[in-house]
């Protein structure tokens, strides 16, 4: 039993967010602790993390979502398949079987209006106890601020994209 299970956000516009909480995800499966990663997904990069996590035991991954929301034909596309990647994170949190859950660019499928922020809040009261879950994406709401127990923001202070360097495979993918 790992007793008290945390609320960890990582909001914010500079870079960091998703890396740090797959860092998280690394150290509690090398302890031996299970751990579930659910990306809202936003891009459809080749993620060297994806891969590298399904390599990995006591880590299990799942992207649900429709890459760029824009490019979708179907514009009721996005939101289905937002609520369906939310109603697996109920799942995955009610079952009782991780230590830690990562919910990846949550807060951007809530700044989309895909996911209310009652909801998110509601499910973080019902979950398990001991279960730990980590929260990524910008834009983090004040309910969930408040429901949390740490809240770190990414503050950009520079990021090389911003000046013209395009997106690097093994450091932003
Ligand atoms: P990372 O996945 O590198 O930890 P992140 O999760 O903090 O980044 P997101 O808001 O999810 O950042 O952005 C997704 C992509 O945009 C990532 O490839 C990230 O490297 C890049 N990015 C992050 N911050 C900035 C920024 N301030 N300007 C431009 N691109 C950024
Ligand atoms: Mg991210």
């Amino acid at each position: 039993m790992l007793g008290q299970g945390r609320i960890i956000v990582h909001t914010g516009d500079g870079k960091g967010k998703t890396t740090a909480a797959f860092g998280a995800a690394l150290r509690a499966a090398g302890h031996g602790h299970k751990v579930a990663v659910l990306q809202f997904i936003k891009g459809n990069w080749d993620y060297g993390e994806v891969r590298a996590l399904a390599a990995c035991p006591n880590v299990e991954l799942t992207r649900v979502g429709s890459g760029f929301t824009w490019l979708a034909e179907d514009p009721a596309e996005p939101r289905r398949l937002a609520r369906e990647a939310w109603q697996l994170a109920r799942e995955l949190a009610l079952s009782d079987r991780y230590d830690l859950l990562v919910l990846d660019e949550l807060n951007c499928a809530v700044a989309e209006g895909y996911v209310a922020p009652e909801e998110v809040v509601g499910l973080l009261v019902e979950k398990p106890q001991r279960l730990s879950v980590i929260i990524t994406g910008r834009g983090a709401t004040a309910e969930l601020i408040d429901a949390a127990d740490t809240v770190t923001e990414m503050r950009c202070i520079k990021h090389a994209f911003t000046q013209g360097v395009p997106a690097r495979r093994g450091i932003e993918y």
